[in-house]
């Protein structure tokens, strides 16, 4: 199997990636928080992280990937403070928690079926597993990693040797501030610590609450993925994904709790994308008017090149949106699904030409996911000499890891892309020049001609309506 590197958050190092039972990968990734519309930023996620499970697949291992969907308990703070979301979502509707979930899981699912982002194995919202959730908050208590405190369960950090597990020494004494709270609950033993079951909080007005041995209320948001988690993928955890807002302190009290949980390690590799920003910053649901796969289609673009704008920069680098950017990008792809379509499907494919470059995407993917590269290496088999029917064969192979599109059924385009263009008037110039050797009778230059020709991977022939080429 091929060697897949990427960088692991957890060590801070591009690693080789080892599963803990070889050939099967067990993949965790945080879902949409369904308060409002996914925006174009929350999509540059999931699809960088589309790209690695389907960069495992295709280099043979047997993937499951697990996501939740948070339709409770994420507050506005990402910590235990401000407003919360699902209510907010709700109020602003005039509808129940519910029907908000409901209507924006539907929504998200929709746009990740636009960009072609595979549905994980297994979904789950967190309001399925509520027993779950009461299970591992009572095993923290007995534990002795949990503490209830003015009606509220909370984790106790000061119990770990090592809250701050993504965190370098010197950035570890720079979070001691992070958690200032604007109010500052007073039930918490320790600044870090964190919710695990509210009871009480500022929302009386809360809709979804269910019964619990600490009172009715409901659960903190970092708890339902360790939860769902460990439910479906059991103790031990591959690969955990998601933008780098959730390192701290989402998927760092995930860390906390799921191991003291299981006493245990939990996940070894940690693999989080970078934020898409816009002119102003980063990207927010909470900003109001924001970008969705809905706005860019009302203005014509096709979301599959949104996807190719997102493949083309590293997923380790923040990126800039801009419509100048995407046109750029809309222009780059239609000429390349053009020049795709042109191909001619005749001919026999060349299977080891097939295989070797076939190994070669599967190594530039795992070099920590070089997706710019992988397209590159696409432009490149175009003009390879290869016939088309390898061609084809290979971008109909590679697009099940890009998903972009790239062969489609469209008939080939009359206009064909500029490089067709060059290339033809440069055979049409040489078979010109054949023509006058072969009138001067030197025929050792009209065969030169010829032989230049095929090694380009062009044939001609002369045939009584005149001479003709194909590719080979
Ligand atoms: P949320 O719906 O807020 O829970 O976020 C869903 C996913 O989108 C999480 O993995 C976030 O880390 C990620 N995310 C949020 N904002 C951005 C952004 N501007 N760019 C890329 N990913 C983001
Ligand atoms: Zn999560």
């Amino acid at each position: 199997m091929n060697k897949i590197s990427f960088f692991n958050t957890l060590t801070r190092n591009v690693e080789e990636f080892k599963p803990n039972v070889e050939g099967k990968v067990n993949m965790y990734t945080c879902g949409p928080t369904v308060y409002h519309f996914a925006h174009i930023g929350n999509l540059r996620s999931y699809i960088m992280e589309d790209v690695l499970e389907k960069t495992l697949r295709y280099a043979g291992y047997d993937v499951k990937r697990v996501m939740n969907i948070t339709d409770v308990g994420h507050l506005s703070s990402d910590a235990d403070t401000g407003e919360d979301k699902m209510l907010k979502g709700a109020k602003r509707e005039n509808k129940t928690v519910m029907e908000i979930a409901k209507f924006y899981t539907d929504a998200f699912f929709s746009d990740c079926a636009k960009l072609n982002i595979k549905t994980p194995d297994v979904v789950e919202p967190a309001t399925n597993c509520i027993d779950g959730f009461i299970n591992m908050v009572s095993s923290l208590l007995e534990k002795g990693y949990a503490y209830v405190a003015g009606g509220n369960v909370y984790f106790d950090t000061s119990k770990l040797e090592d809250y701050y597990v993504f965190s370098s020494q010197s950035e570890k004494e720079l979070m001691v501030g992070v958690r200032d709270d604007v109010d500052e609950d007073t039930n918490k033993k320790n600044k870090a610590d964190f919710v695990l079951w509210f009871t009480k909080s500022k929302f009386d007005n809360q809709e979804l609450k269910w019964d619990s041995p600490w009172g009715v209320g409901y659960p903190g948001w970092h708890i339902e993925c360790s939860c769902i988690g460990i439910k479906h993928l059991g103790e031990y955890m591959d690969i955990h994904c998601g933008g780098v807002d959730n390192i701290f302190p989402h998927h760092t009290n995930e860390i906390a709790q799921s191991e003291a949980f299981l006493g245990h390690k939990w996940c070894n590799y940690w693999f989080h994308v970078h934020h898409l920003n816009d002119q102003e910053g980063k990207m927010s649901k909470s900003k109001g008017d924001f970008l969705t796969v809905s706005l860019l289609e009302s203005k014509g673009y096709n979301p599959l090149a949104y996807r190719m704008f997102c493949l083309q920069s590293h997923y380790r680098k923040p990126l800039e949106f801009s419509y100048k950017n995407l046109d750029n990008v809309v222009a780059a792809y239609d000429k390349l699904v053009k020049r795709i379509a042109n191909l001619k499907a005749d001919g026999e494919v060349d299977q080891n030409f097939f295989d070797e470059y076939k190994n070669k995407f599967i190594d530039t993917l795992g070099n920590d996911l070089n997706t710019s590269m992988a397209i590159t290496m696409v432009y490149d088999l175009l003009k390879a000499d290869t016939n088309d029917a390898t061609k084809k064969a290979l971008i109909e192979s590679f697009d099940y890891v890009l998903s972009l599109g790239l062969v489609s059924d469209a008939t080939a385009d009359e206009n064909v892309g500029e490089e067709d263009k060059e290339l033809e008037a440069f055979v049409l110039a040489k078979i010109e020049e054949r023509a006058a050797a072969k009138k001067e009778k030197d025929f050792a230059k009209a065969d030169a001609i010829r032989e230049e020709l095929l090694s380009k991977g062009i044939a001609i022939k002369d045939t009584r309506e005149g001479v003709v080429w194909e590719r080979v």
